[in-house]
């Protein structure tokens, strides 16, 4: 039987189909399950108790106000601001598509969490690129926007600007207000990271975001938020992302097939799996060369490969092989055909097959707006964060989610320019980073920004600058 089944978006409640249910065999997402399994044997981080009743909460709101429901009928339909504080009013934040993909599952699971602190509901306004990724997140409901949905055209102007501008005058609440949370946002985009614009922010039932931000972080420098967040990770703050993104995100059949067949056949029996992920912005800026340097470096410096261990026994001494996998995820071809060559001869001098290099895919250049191309990206982020050791490239959001989905602090890649370098190797070629989360890279400044506040023992001690990115937040 197949398992590959495609879940429907919704109509817009109201229509003919409104009334067709969702079989539970649609629902059936074998990553689910088998991701589960995979990750139990080396994730030791587990969500707090109060997180996962949030959950849960969280699912009945999503089963209450989902595209199927009444009241989404009802809202919708009519898009008036709020008058009432009544408990079970369906409020929502639509997700929109902007960037790439690592951009964009870092802005989903920021909503997320800022549906759960808010109690909105998230829905996702994915296009055809976007529709076939993932499983539905939130069992026997969906958080596909219906495909008919007219917000657009309802909320092209920035809002909040208007808001701010007839504050005095004229108190104005809108129905439905877009939100610019993203690398080009402007002051009064920024807004939105005031706690005191929050109040006005709950008025509002429709809010639809544009985001490529991992705005998380900044939640916590919220006050307005923090006693929530810190009831929701009361210890580790640098897992934030895991959970969230771990809980929402399972790939669909057809991607999974992809992955567990290749995670099958290539990385399962090694000892060791290293995951690469080599991302480059300009090769103008860093030749490849440069760059392949760099990579063999840091897994060079650092130990990463352990190719033999040896024991002695009574009869003598025995050589116990420990195998490596590499997987080498990049756009581009020629670092895997590299190190493919450079391991191939390592191999033959050791007399064995110590260490594998394995890549999905090389796809040369970003697309944007394609499925296949998402797909192959997807793939490349999960058996990423199947890996044991991860070495990133340093201001990719790919990366982060990788790390992030891992549970890994990855090692990152030094930002390496030629410019200033004149084609020399920077030492060491890669760091540490200080921890499992993926960096907030643009936002605001409403906040104490000296040093001293940001790093442990300051008022919010959860929260340091990123290693690759300047004026960058993480949580730590
Ligand atoms: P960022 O630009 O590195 O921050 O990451 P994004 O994911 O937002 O955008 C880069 C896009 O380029 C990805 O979504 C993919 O479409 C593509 N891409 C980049 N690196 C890889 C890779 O290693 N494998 C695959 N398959 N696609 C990649």
């Amino acid at each position: 039987s197949s398992i590959n089944p495609t879940i429907q978006q919704p109509v817009a409640a109201g229509e003919e189909e409104e009334e067709e249910v969702l079989s539970s065999e649609q629902y059936s997402c074998v990553s689910r399950q088998q991701l589960q399994i995979i990750r139990s044997s080396y994730s030791s981080s587990k969500p707090s108790p109060f997180l996962l009743s949030r959950l849960k909460e969280y699912e009945q709101r999503h089963k209450r106000c989902d595209p199927f429901s009444a009241s989404f009928n009802r809202s919708s339909r009519e898009l008036k601001p709020e008058e009432d504080e009544a408990e079970n009013y369906c409020r929502y934040i639509v997700w929109t598509p902007v960037n790439g993909l690592g951009n964009r599952m870092l802005s989903i699971s920021s909503s997320f969490l800022y549906a759960l602190l808010t109690n909105r509901v998230l829905l996702v306004d994915f296009g055809p690129d976007m529709v076939d990724l993932f499983c539905e997140p939130f069992h026997n409901s969906t958080w596909f926007l219906p495909r008919d949905f007219t917000f657009k055209g309802r909320a092209n102007t920035q809002l909040l600007r208007r808001e701010e501008e007839q504050k005095k005058e004229m108190p104005y609440v809108a129905s439905l207000l877009q939100l610019f949370l993203s690398y080009d946002n402007d002051d009064y985009d920024k807004l939105f990271y005031k706690s005191e614009t929050q109040p006005l922010l709950k008025k509002v039932p429709w809010l639809v975001l544009r985001s490529d931000q991992y705005f998380a972080p900044y939640l916590f420098l919220m006050p307005c938020f923090r006693a929530e967040l810190d009831r929701m990770f009361p210890d580790d703050k640098e897992t934030v992302f895991h959970h969230l993104g771990r809980y929402l995100f399972s790939p669909s059949n057809q991607v999974w097939g992809h992955i567990i067949g290749f995670y099958d056949a290539y990385l399962a029996k090694a000892d060791r799996r290293i995951g690469l992920q080599i991302r480059v912005f300009s090769l103008d800026k860093t030749p490849a060369s440069l760059i392949l340097s760099q990579v063999i470096n840091c897994i060079q410096e650092e130990s990463r490969i352990t190719t033999t261990t040896t024991t002695a026994s009574s009869s003598g001494r025995n050589r116990t092989t420990t195998t490596t996998a590499i997987l080498v995820a990049s756009l581009l071809g020629q670092f895997y055909t590299e190190l493919n060559r450079m391991y191939k001869e390592w191999n033959e001098k050791a007399g064995a097959t110590v260490v594998g290099v394995y890549r999905t895919n090389h796809e040369e250049m970003q697309v944007l707006g394609s499925s296949s191309h998402n797909m192959k990206a997807l793939v490349d982020i999960y058996l990423l964060s199947m890996c044991d050791v991860l070495v990133t490239s340093p201001r990719s959001t790919f990366g982060y989610v990788a790390h992030g989905l891992a549970g890994l602090t990855p090692w990152i890649l030094q930002s390496q320019d030629i410019e200033d370098e004149e084609q020399r190797v920077k030492e060491p070629a890669c760091r540490r980073g200080v921890s499992k989360e993926p960096c907030l890279q643009f936002h605001a400044n409403y906040y104490d920004t000296s040093p001293d506040h940001r790093e442990a023992g300051g008022p919010v001690p959860v929260i340091m600058d990123c290693e690759d990115f300047q004026y960058g937040l993480k949580l730590v």
